[in-house]
C-alpha cells in the first residue's frame, strides 16, 4: 500500500492530508423511496431486506438488493459485483447514493455507491458532498476517504495557523484547520470554495515569499561593479547615442531604457527582464544599455539562442558601434575570447557558457531566454574574476501577463515594451485547407515576381530537438518546392548545417539573393528581414499559438504588405479553432492567454520545471490570486 500511495506522491501524513479532492459527488439530497424522481441524484437510507446474486439469461451476474425505509420498499441492482453479497448484509442499515433511473420499467438506483451505516457514525461516502480524489490502481477515492477521515479527526487540533491574523482578515480567509477539514468534507459548495481559496492562497503566498526572499538575498550578497559615470552625465551620453539611430525610439523603448539603467547603476548586481512582443524593438533597447555599460568601462556579452541570430545581431551591433570605435566580436565554435584589449561587445550562443574566464564583463544579456534551460541560466550568473557579479539583462518575446511574470520571475525587475514601432502593418493570416495549397503556390509565384518580396516556408520539428527525421522532412519539402518553383531561388536552412553555412544563407537572404527560404523553426526567434513578406507554415497544427505567432513575426517588419498562410494536413476541429485564433488576433499577449487556456502553462512558457507549475491547488491562470498574493508577500517581506 505504501508503494501504491507513493505513486500518488503520498509519503507522509501531511501528504495525505493535502491530497486534495478535485471534485465532489453531490449526494447531499437524502430522500425516501416514495419521493424519488427520474434523473435526480439522491441518497436513500434503510434496511437491507434481501440481497442475492442472480444470473441473467445472457450469463451475466446481477446483484439484487431490496431496501426498505419508512415509506416503502425498492429493488436495486448492480452488475457483476458478486462481492457485494459479502459486504452488504441482510438486516443491516445502508445508505445508497446515485442517479434515479428507469430499469425494466421501474424507477430505481442502478449500481449506486453504498455505505453500511453504523450507529453514531457519520456517513462519509453518501448523504453529503463526497470528495473524489486523484486515484491510482488499488487506491480508490473510497479508500482515501476511509483513511483521511479518522486522520483528520486525530490531527485536526494540531494543525497550526501559519498566516498572520491580519492577512486572514484582509483577504477574508478561513483558518487553516477549518480549511483542511472542509476541503475534504465540506457541508456545501460554498464551504468547499472557501476552503479551496484559503489553501490556494497559502500555497501561492508561500511561493511568492520564497521568491521575494531570494531576491533580497541576491541584492545583499552579489556586489556589482559600481558605475563611475553618474545619472545626469550618463543620461546625456546615452541620449547622444540614441540621437544617432536611424529612427526615433518609441515612448515605451525610452521608458524601458530608463528603467534598466536605473536597476543597473546600483551596488548589487541587477537581474532585469525585458518583455516585448515580436518586433517591438528589444535589440535597440539592449544596445543603448550596452552603451552605458561600455562607457563605464565594462564589456558586455550577448548570448543569442541560435547561431543564426548571433550572426544577425553581430551585423546590427557592428553597424551601431563601429562609429564609436567599440570592437564587436563574434564567438563561434571553439574560438576563445581575446583577454586583452579595450572594452567590447562579445556575441555568441550558449558556447559562451563554456568560456572559462570572461574578461571584465559587467553585463550579460540573454536574448529570448525561454530557449535556455534553467540550469544554463544559472551558469551564467557566475562571479567574474574580481569577485563581482555581472548585471543580467534577459529579453523575451514570450508574452507573459505582467502579474504572472512577477510571480514566475519575482526575483527579477521587469520592463515591458507595450508599444510597437510606428508603421507596423497587420499580417493577414489564413488557414489553408490542403486542396487550396496549389492555388496558394501560384499566388506566391506572382507575388514574388511582381513585388520582389521574399518568403519563408517552415516545416515543423518532428521531435523536440532537431532530429535527423525533421531534417529529412524539410529536405523533402525543399526538393518538392524546387519543382513547383523552378525559376525561383530557393535555399534550405536547418539546425544541422555548419555555422558558416548558416551565415552564408542568412547573408544571401539579407541581400535578397534568395526568394524562398525553406527552413525548420530555427528561424522562429529574432530574425529580422524587412523584405520578407510571406510566411508559409506547414503542419501548422503541430505548433503552439505562441510559437506560430513568433514565426509569423518574421514577416511584416518592412513596408510591404505581409501574409501568413497556415497549412495543416488533417487538423482536428480543436486544431482548426486554435489556428483560426491567429487569423483574428495579432497581439502575442492575447494569443498567449489562449495558449495558456488550451495547452497549459508548461507548454506555453516552456517552463515545465518551474515551481509555479507544481502547485497542488493554486491555479496558475488565476491572475487575481497571483496578484493578491504577490502584493501580500511584498507587504509581509517589508515587515
Ligand atoms: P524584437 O523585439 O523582436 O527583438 P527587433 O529588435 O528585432 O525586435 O526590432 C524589429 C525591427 O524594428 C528592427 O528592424 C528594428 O530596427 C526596428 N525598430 C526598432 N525600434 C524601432 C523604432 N522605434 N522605430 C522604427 N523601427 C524600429
Ligand atoms: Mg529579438
Amino acid at each position: 500500500m505504501v508503494l501504491k500511495l507513493g505513486k500518488l506522491g503520498i509519503g507522509s501524513v501531511w501528504d495525505l492530508l493535502t491530497h486534495y479532492p478535485f471534485r465532489y459527488l453531490n449526494y447531499g439530497l437524502v430522500t425516501s423511496i416514495d419521493k424519488i424522481q427520474e434523473g435526480e441524484v439522491v441518497t436513500l437510507q434503510g434496511e437491507i431486506l434481501e440481497i442475492n446474486n442472480q444470473y441473467t439469461r445472457g450469463g451475466r451476474q446481477i446483484q439484487k438488493l431490496t431496501l426498505k425505509d419508512n415509506s416503502g420498499e425498492l429493488s436495486i441492482v448492480w452488475f457483476n459485483q458478486p462481492f457485494l453479497t459479502r459486504v452488504l448484509r441482510k438486516g443491516s442499515r445502508v445508505a445508497l447514493s446515485g442517479k434515479v433511473k428507469s430499469y425494466q420499467g421501474e424507477l430505481t438506483l442502478v449500481a449506486p455507491d453504498y455505505e453500511t451505516l453504523s450507529k453514531g457514525e457519520k456517513a462519509i461516502h453518501t448523504g453529503r458532498l463526497v470528495p473524489v480524489y486523484p486515484e491510482t490502481s488499488g487506491v480508490s477515492s473510497k479508500f482515501l476517504r476511509k483513511i483521511i477521515t479518522p486522520l483528520l479527526l486525530e490531527v485536526k487540533e494540531q494543525i497550526p495557523e501559519i498566516l498572520p491574523a491580519k492577512t486572514l482578515v484582509d483577504h477574508q480567509l478561513i483558518n487553516r484547520k477549518e480549511a483542511l477539514v472542509k476541503i475534504h468534507f465540506p457541508e456545501n459548495k460554498i464551504a468547499s470554495q472557501k476552503a479551496r481559496y484559503r489553501l490556494a492562497f497559502e500555497e501561492m503566498l508561500l511561493l511568492q515569499t520564497k521568491i521575494i526572499r531570494k531576491r533580497a538575498k541576491r541584492k545583499k550578497e552579489q556586489n556589482a561593479f559600481v558605475w563611475k559615470i553618474k545619472d545626469k552625465e550618463l543620461e546625456k551620453r546615452v541620449g547622444e547615442f540614441i540621437k544617432k539611430l536611424p529612427f526615433a525610439l518609441t515612448s515605451s523603448q525610452k521608458k524601458a531604457i530608463k528603467e534598466i539603467l536605473n536597476s543597473l547603476k546600483g551596488k548589487s548586481s541587477a537581474n532585469h527582464l525585458l518583455c516585448g512582443d515580436v518586433g517591438s524593438g528589444k535589440t535597440i533597447v539592449a544596445a543603448a544599455v550596452f552603451w552605458a555599460s561600455l562607457l563605464n568601462g565594462h564589456s558586455v556579452t550577448y548570448m543569442a539562442p541560435t547561431e543564426i541570430l548571433a550572426f544577425q545581431h553581430y551585423e546590427t551591433l557592428k553597424k551601431l558601434f563601429t562609429p564609436f570605435k567599440i570592437p564587436v566580436e563574434l564567438l563561434t565554435g571553439s574560438k576563445k575570447i581575446k583577454k586583452k584589449g579595450r572594452v567590447k561587445i562579445i556575441l555568441g550562443t550558449h558556447a559562451l557558457l563554456f568560456q572559462k574566464e570572461l574578461p571584465d564583463v559587467g553585463l550579460v544579456v540573454v536574448d529570448e531566454q525561454h530557449r535556455f534551460g534553467v540550469k544554463q541560466r544559472k551558469k551564467l550568473l557566475g562571479k567574474n574574476k574580481k569577485g563581482f557579479f555581472a548585471h543580467r539583462l534577459t529579453m523575451t518575446a514570450t508574452p507573459i501577463p505582467r502579474t504572472i511574470a512577477l510571480s514566475l520571475y519575482g526575483d527579477l525587475d521587469i520592463s515591458t515594451l507595450d508599444k510597437m514601432p510606428p508603421g507596423r502593418k497587420k499580417v493577414s493570416t489564413f488557414v489553408i485547407p490542403p486542396k487550396d495549397q496549389e492555388k496558394c503556390h501560384t499566388w506566391l509565384k506572382k507575388e514574388i515576381k511582381g513585388k520582389k518580396i521574399q518568403a519563408f516556408v517552415i516545416c515543423p520539428l518532428v521531435e523536440a530537438s532537431e532530429s535527423l527525421s525533421s531534417v529529412k522532412a524539410v529536405k523533402g519539402e525543399f526538393e518538392s518546392l524546387k519543382k513547383v518553383f523552378p525559376k525561383l531561388k530557393l535555399e534550405l536552412l536547418h539546425g544541422r548545417l555548419k555555422g558558416k553555412e548558416k551565415e552564408t544563407i542568412l547573408k544571401k537572404m539579407q541581400k535578397r539573393k534568395i526568394d524562398i527560404l525553406v527552413s525548420t523553426p530555427v528561424v522562429e526567434v529574432g530574425l529580422d528581414l524587412p523584405n520578407a513578406a510571406v510566411m508559409i507554415i506547414q503542419s501548422a497544427d503541430r505548433f503552439g499559438l505562441a510559437q506560430l505567432h513568433q514565426l509569423r513575426g518574421r514577416v511584416g517588419r518592412g513596408v510591404k504588405k505581409s501574409y501568413c498562410y497556415l497549412f495543416a494536413q488533417d487538423p482536428s476541429q480543436k486544431a482548426i479553432k486554435r489556428l483560426k485564433a491567429l487569423t483574428k488576433y495579432q497581439q502575442g499577449l492575447k494569443l498567449a492567454r489562449l495558449d495558456l487556456k488550451w495547452r497549459g502553462p508548461g507548454e506555453m512558457l516552456g517552463l515545465k520545471q518551474h515551481g509555479l507549475l507544481k502547485l497542488k491547488l493554486a491555479n496558475f491562470t488565476n491572475l487575481k490570486l497571483i496578484k493578491a498574493t504577490y502584493l501580500e508577500a511584498c507587504k509581509l517581506a517589508t515587515k
